[in-house]
């Protein structure tokens, strides 16, 4: 588990950056955070550290934005405006959880509830690393950023 506090934009961004440089295939980056926490940020930073130059946005129209060129695809889901299990599941989020890429999914605690960590823990799926982020408003500038991985 790790811990930062972010300052700005910036420090936000670089977290996702280094994250980025070190990604393996199959890397699944579920973030948990209020509206304004910082959560595409984060995804901006995943980006360049994969050296992918894109405009990063979230995907509003359509499921998910991949964004290639890097050193592999990425994959950004959001799913704010899908409220239910079904609308998750026939969206077709499944078979972004075991990307041939990097998969990173805002507002994720719609498809992973409570509990979710140590479900995933006993899959025995040796392949699948999830990384549960969550970024936390501390004040206007300062965010608190706890993560965790499962499944490696
Ligand atoms: P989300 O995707 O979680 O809704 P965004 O990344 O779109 O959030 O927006 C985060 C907003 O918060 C931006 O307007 C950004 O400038 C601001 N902000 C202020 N401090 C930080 C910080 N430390 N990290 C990330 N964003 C920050
Ligand atoms: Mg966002």
């Amino acid at each position: 588990m790790g811990v930062i506090v972010s300052l700005n934009p910036a420090d936000t961004e670089s977290l996702g950056e280094s994250w980025g440089r070190a990604a393996q295939r199959g890397l699944v980056v579920a973030l948990n955070g209020d509206l304004g926490a910082g959560k595409t940020a984060l995804v901006r930073g995943l980006a360049r550290g994969l050296g992918c130059t894109s405009r990063v946005h979230s995907p509003t129209f359509t499921l998910v934005n991949v964004y290639e060129g890097g050193r592999l695809p990425l994959f950004h889901l959001d799913l704010y405006r899908l409220e239910t299990k079904e609308q998750i599941h026939s969206a077709g989020v499944d078979e972004y959880l075991q990307p041939d890429g990097v998969a990173v999914i805002e507002w994720a605690e719609r498809l992973f509830e409570r509990g979710v960590r140590n479900a995933e823990r006993g899959t025995g799926d040796a392949a699948r690393i999830i990384r549960f982020v969550t970024i936390e408003i501390a004040d206007e500038h300062t965010r608190r950023i706890v993560y965790e991985d499962t499944g490696a």
